[in-house]
């Protein structure tokens, strides 16, 4: 049975709450979170960071806001989807190119050469001085070493010389044969410095390279249900779940590294790790060029890591730091076995095991993606989809099955060491690698272990160096440009005008980090009204040099078709 309630006259129910009531006044949007939202929808900088500019002539000063370049969407959306944009540029750039991205390097100029020269003699010097042991001479040496090698950053040459002396040289451990990573039983050829894909012709005579697309999975750590929570959470092995997450980096790069050996020349990809639904690490990857499926499989089925550290099982260990000593003790006072010792053991032990074996599961997926085909936006776009959340974040938790499965899966990743160094050693009766008395044995510091991460600690985006031949910042440069030239403008549009000095070179200027509570900071909601105003300006002249650009092609036709009707 329903009950109605019959209007009176004149009192018809009105939709919403009435006008003036609190209700109703609660229901209006409040202005702040108005401008935020049309921040972000203008692509705006929700958390600029404020530089102070001071023109070093005039002395005078100037607040400019730049983005904050957040990747990710809780920091800050319109930051990450400008990264998120960039990304795609990068990986659609470098798959299906058709020549090498990477031009070899200038040959070196005549200053570089004489630099490399100069930093050589100061090394012969440098060595003489430690060898009469004159200590004063040798801090000379070092001093001009540095200057030499700044000169040789600022001549515009990559990388160092050479490994800096100012390092007392620590006697480097021996790695017994025996903890080293096995080989692979693959075919192992030379690899060829080529990283473009083989072209293929069609019995039409057209030429095409086609690229490839491939998932790779960690192995079952027990059933799961559609949810991705097990079945039998009592069975699953969140113990080898949180290795696997932690090491997984470490396996792709063996991938890329046996897959390059294997097929025999410099395989390119662009990829990312993300959480599955069980919250497993997997990877996607655009591959440059194409490999048969079966290699893939080959390559993947026989790629292993071995992580050569002290085994350790469950963590029993309450460890008390001795400050007098300056060692980790345990409960009874007895100081714990050192990293180094715990490492000879494993070399004394001819039955040693690695403390964990990672490998990837059945489950490897690959597909040919041909250049120009529309499979490569939603490919692009399946690869970028998660990055501008954490990993935690990437599917949505509703039950509390699913819930119960994060937490303890967590709690595994708290406990598991993640380097040489990690205070979780402690737990298992072993001192890290350089222990000191700050070390929170169950709050390591390192990435791994938080909850928002899942284990997936380092980068999530991978990208070959010689995948599309720029960096980021050269991606973002061209994206820059190519507004520049919509709106036929020249130099720093989004720049303050530089002042010139008398010569028309521009005016020295320093920069540095403009405080919070400067008094001539403005508040952070005027800085937003004004960057939201600037967009909008420099949105519609885009817009409008668009139109005028379609308008002169379509006049170009008309006149076209006009004279061919002629
Ligand atoms: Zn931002
Ligand atoms: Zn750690």
């Amino acid at each position: 049975m329903t009950v109605t309630t019959e209007a009176l006259p004149g009192l018809e129910p009105q939709e919403g709450p009435r006008p003036g009531s609190r209700a109703a006044r609660m229901l209006m949007p409040l202005a702040a979170d108005v401008v935020k939202d049309m921040a972000a929808e203008y692509g705006v900088c929700l958390r600029p960071v404020g530089l102070r500019r001071t023109d070093l002539t005039t002395g005078q000063t100037e607040i400019i806001d730049v983005p904050c370049g957040a990747t990710r969407e809780d920091k800050c959306v319109p930051c990450a989807k400008r990264a998120r944009r960039l990304r795609k540029t990068q990986i659609r750039e470098g798959w299906h190119r058709t020549d090498e991205p990477a031009p070899a390097p200038n040959p070196a100029t005549e200053e570089q050469r004489s630099l490399i020269s100069l930093r050589a003699h100061l090394e012969y010097f440098r060595d003489q001085a430690v060898r009469e042991s004159k200590w004063d001479e040798v801090g000379e040496v070092d001093d001009a070493i540095r200057e030499v090698e700044e000169a040789i950053a600022a001549e515009g040459l990559r990388g160092t010389v050479a490994p800096a002396h100012d390092k007392p040289d620590e006697p480097k451990r021996q790695r017994s044969t025996r903890r080293r990573q096995d080989a692979p039983a693959l075919p192992r050829q030379k690899v060829q410095p080529r990283t473009i894909g083989r072209a293929y012709t069609a019995p039409d005579g057209t030429e095409h390279r086609p690229s490839m697309w491939l998932t790779m999975t960690l192995d079952s750590y027990g059933p799961v249900r559609e949810d991705g929570s097990p079945l039998d959470p009592s069975r699953y092995d969140y113990r080898r779940a949180a290795w696997d997450a932690i090491t997984f980096p470490r396996l792709l790069d063996r991938f890329w590294q046996n897959l390059r050996r294997c097929v025999g020349w410099n395989v390119q990809y662009a990829g990312c790790v993300e959480p599955q639904r069980r919250l497993a690490p997997h990877a996607h990857f655009a591959i440059r060029g194409t490999i048969p499926r079966t290699v893939l499989r080959e390559v993947a089925a026989a790629t292993y890591h071995q992580v050569w550290w002290p085994r350790v099982d469950k963590p029993t260990c309450r460890p008390v730091w001795d400050a007098d000593a300056e060692v980790w003790c345990d409960a009874d006072g007895l100081p714990l076995q050192t990293w180094d010792e715990a490492l000879d053991a494993i070399d004394e032990d001819p039955d040693a095991e690695p403390a964990h074996v990672i490998r990837f599961g059945k489950h490897v997926d690959a597909r040919g993606v041909a250049a120009g085909s529309k499979d490569i936006d939603r490919t692009v776009g399946y690869i970028t989809k998660y990055i501008t959340k954490s990993a935690a974040d990437c599917h949505t938790v509703t039950t509390d099955r699913q819930r119960a499965h994060l937490e303890r899966l967590w709690q595994e990743l708290r406990v598991t060491p993640c380097s040489e160094r990690c205070a979780n050693w402690l737990l298992y009766g072993i001192q890290p690698k350089k222990a000191h008395g700050k070390l929170r044995p169950g709050n390591c510091k390192g990435k791994v272990h938080q909850r928002a991460t899942l284990g997936i600690g380092g980068r999530r985006i991978l990208v070959s160096r010689d995948w599309s031949g720029k960096t980021l910042a050269d991606h973002r440069h061209d994206a820059r440009a190519w507004v520049k030239a919509l709106l036929g403008v020249s130099g720093g549009v989004d720049q303050v005008p530089v002042t010139e000095s008398d010569d028309g070179t521009p005016a020295p200027v320093a920069w540095e980090l403009a405080k919070p509570n400067d008094p001539d900071m403005p508040p952070m909601r005027h800085r937003l009204l004004r960057a939201l105003a600037q967009r909008m300006q420099w949105r519609n002249a885009i817009n409008a040099a668009r139109d005028r650009a379609a308008q002169y092609e379509q006049t170009a036709n008309d006149n076209e078709e006009e004279r061919n009707g002629e």
